[in-house]
Formats: C-alpha cells, sequence, structure tokens
C-alpha cells in the first residue's frame, strides 16, 4: 500500500492583491510552495508527491527545486478540478486502496508531527479524513447586506485544515462526481461527503494556517522562524 501525496499549487491567490501567487512569496527566504514540499518530503513513509502548477507558471522553474520522490502537472480551474489532474497523473500507478494526502499548497507551517498523525489515526479507517481546529470564536452568518441573521451555535464546528487524506479510488469517485454534476468542493472531505460519507476529524494544530492576506505572511514567518527556520 503506497501513500501518495498531491500538493494543489495552481491558484492565482485573487485575496493577497500581489502580482506574485502566495505560493511563491518568500517566508524566511524561502518561498511558501518550498516550505510545503519540504514539509511533506520530510514524511518519508509518503513515497511521491505530485505538485500541480498552473499552465502558464513562470515561476516554477526558476525555483530550480528538485527531488526524486516528486513530479508536476498542470491544474485546472478550481481547487478540485487541480487535484483531480494530480490524481490524474498517477491513475497508471495507484491502486485502488492507496492512501492520497492532499496538502494545500499555501500552508507551510504544517508540522511533520500533525502529517504522522494524521496517516497513523486513519490507517485503519473506512472513509478517511482531515486534520482540523476546533472554532473558537462566536460564528455570525449575516446577508449580504453584512447584518447578522444568526448567531451559529459554534459546538461541533471546525475549520477544516489540510493534509486530507482519502483512499486513492473513493476520492477519485468523489472529485469526479463533483466534476460531472457541476457541484463546486472547496476541500475534498465535502467531495466525499456529497457520496453520503463521514470523513473522520483529526484534531490539528491551530499554526497549520493557510496563507491568504499579506498578514498570514508575517505570521507564517513567526511560526517557522521559532521553529528554528530562518
Ligand atoms: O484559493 P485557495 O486559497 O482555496 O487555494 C488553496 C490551494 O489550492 C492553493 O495552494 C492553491 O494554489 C490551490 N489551487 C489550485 N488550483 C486552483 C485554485 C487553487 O491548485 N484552480
Amino acid at each position: 500500500m503506497t501513500i501518495w501525496a498531491i500538493l494543489p499549487a495552481a491558484g492565482i491567490g485573487r485575496r493577497m492583491g500581489s502580482i506574485t501567487p502566495k505560493q511563491y512569496i518568500s517566508v524566511c527566504g524561502t518561498p511558501v510552495l518550498v516550505h510545503s514540499i519540504k514539509r511533506l518530503l520530510a514524511v518519508e513513509e509518503i513515497e511521491q508527491l505530485v505538485v500541480v502548477l498552473q499552465e502558464d507558471d513562470t515561476w516554477w522553474s526558476e525555483l530550480n527545486f528538485y527531488d526524486p520522490r516528486m513530479s508536476t502537472t498542470w491544474g485546472g480551474d478550481e481547487r478540485f478540478n487541480s487535484v483531480l489532474n494530480g490524481l490524474e497523473a498517477i491513475l497508471e500507478r495507484a491502486e485502488a486502496d492507496d492512501w492520497v494526502l492532499v496538502h494545500d499548497a499555501v500552508r507551510p507551517c504544517v508540522t511533520q508531527a500533525d502529517i504522522r498523525k494524521l496517516i497513523l489515526e486513519l490507517s485503519d479507517h473506512g472513509v478517511g479524513g482531515l486534520l482540523a481546529t476546533p472554532i473558537v470564536d462566536t460564528v455570525k452568518h449575516a446577508g449580504v447586506d453584512e447584518h447578522v441573521i444568526r448567531t451559529l451555535d459554534r459546538n461541533g464546528l471546525w475549520s477544516a485544515l489540510t493534509p486530507q487524506m482519502f483512499r486513492f479510488e473513493l476520492l477519485y469517485k468523489a472529485l469526479s462526481n463533483a466534476v460531472t454534476k457541476g457541484i463546486s468542493v472547496t476541500d475534498e472531505a465535502g467531495a466525499v461527503e456529497n457520496l453520503g460519507l463521514k470523513p473522520k476529524i483529526v484534531m490539528g494544530e491551530k499554526s497549520n494556517l493557510k496563507i491568504t492576506h499579506e498578514a498570514d505572511l508575517i505570521i507564517a514567518e513567526s511560526f517557522l522562524s521559532s521553529e528554528g527556520i530562518e
């Protein structure tokens, strides 16, 4: 049984407002994407990593970053199209019950401990699951006019993180189903839930933030520096 990893890195980062896509912005002197790749490759259980890039990506080749356990493929319009392309890239080599970890390229602070915990806690699970953190803020549901409609009960609410880990065949079926039915899903678990299945939550560290806005770069820099990365 092989463990594969797919790193969707084909987004353009509209919310960041920078010309350089957020995965190529440097944090502690290293591009966010390279941090994320190194974090996954540090886990020896992962045999192959597929990095999914935008077709007109001009930054990747300038990184000059190679690893025998790493390959690349092209992404699609939405994140779930990119992940499906990553699965297609390993279609000929993957077995139905192989595990696939999908990790956002823009989460450079994920710890090896969390990746290992995810693998360990799900190894006997029938469906698979994801790292997540409990929501600590009070959550408001507001209308388009930005007035509160109601306050949600935060008990049982979690923020979904990555990696998310599912069996190859199940994930392929779930994402193909989303594409065929035109359902936009923002994570793998969502696609699997649409098949009527219940992914398991594995408590992850809050430091595993997704670089979305400029301020996130400062937070990521401080997490990485606290680990001695300069
Ligand atoms: O846009 P968002 O922040 O949800 O992106 C999460 C991850 O998905 C990022 O690493 C981004 O590069 C990737 N992505 C992708 N293909 C897309 C859109 C996003 O690989 N079409």
